[in-house]
């Protein structure tokens, strides 16, 4: 029997707020590319409506950290003070040896650290914010975050955006609809070569 085409490693990065996720579940909901999502570990709580082994597996600290001592992750950060969040080894390798794409959704750190790690066979791709305070009004608009958590994340932002010049692709997130068919055209080129 012949073996399945390993599949390839797409690397979402952006400030929180960016819309991200919009974008990653937007594709997933068209399904028109075989992507699956790298369901990654965090420390930090669940948000409401959020499910453990969809959005992220949660894990306490201590139970984060046996898994560092295990090397379960192909890589991990404290993104914020005593907040890990790492891509689970075993996501990554099940998904693409079983021939799909997997989708990350990875701060800026851990996506340099990924694309370094799998050179051509991942594609890192940076989503912008139309401004800062774009940003600020829909992590406001999202509702999920309190206002320190809020200050917390635009307060980083600055810092993640001096990253996008390391990634291979940038879309501006300003018109949601052009984003996701950026984002869209962008991926099926690289898979398709
Ligand atoms: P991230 O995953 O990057 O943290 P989200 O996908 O949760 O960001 O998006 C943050 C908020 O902004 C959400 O409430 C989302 O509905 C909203 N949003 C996303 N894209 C746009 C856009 N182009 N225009 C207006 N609001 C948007
Ligand atoms: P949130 O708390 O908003 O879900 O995510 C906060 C940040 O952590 C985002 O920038 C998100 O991309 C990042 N993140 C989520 N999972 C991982 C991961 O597995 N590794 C790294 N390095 N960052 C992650």
């Amino acid at each position: 029997m012949t073996q399945p085409r390993q599949g390839k490693i797409i690397i979402i990065s952006a400030p929180s707020g960016c819309g991200k996720s919009t974008i990653i579940n937007e594709l997933l909901r068209r399904g028109e590319i075989d992507l699956e999502f790298s369901v990654s570990a965090t420390s930090r709580a669940p948000r409401e409506g959020e499910q453990h082994g969809v959005n992220y597996y949660f894990l306490t600290e201590e139970e984060f950290r046996e898994a560092i001592a295990q090397g379960k992750f192909v890589e991990y950060e404290e993104v914020y003070p005593g907040r890990f969040y790492g891509t689970l080894r075993s996501e990554v390798e099940r998904k693409c040896a079983e021939g799909h794409n997997v989708v990350l959704d990875i701060d800026v750190k851990g996506g340099v650290n990924v694309k370094n790690m799998f050179g051509d066979r991942a594609l890192s791709l940076f989503i912008l914010p139309p401004s800062v305070d774009e940003l600020r009004r829909r992590l406001e608009g999202r509702g999920t975050d309190s206002p320190e958590a809020i200050a917390e994340r635009v307060g980083k932002a600055e810092f993640e955006l001096s990253f996008a010049k390391d990634y291979d692709k940038k879309v501006v997130n300003d018109n949601l609809e052009e984003a996701v068919n950026q984002t869209d055209k962008i991926i099926k080129d690289f898979i398709a070569y």
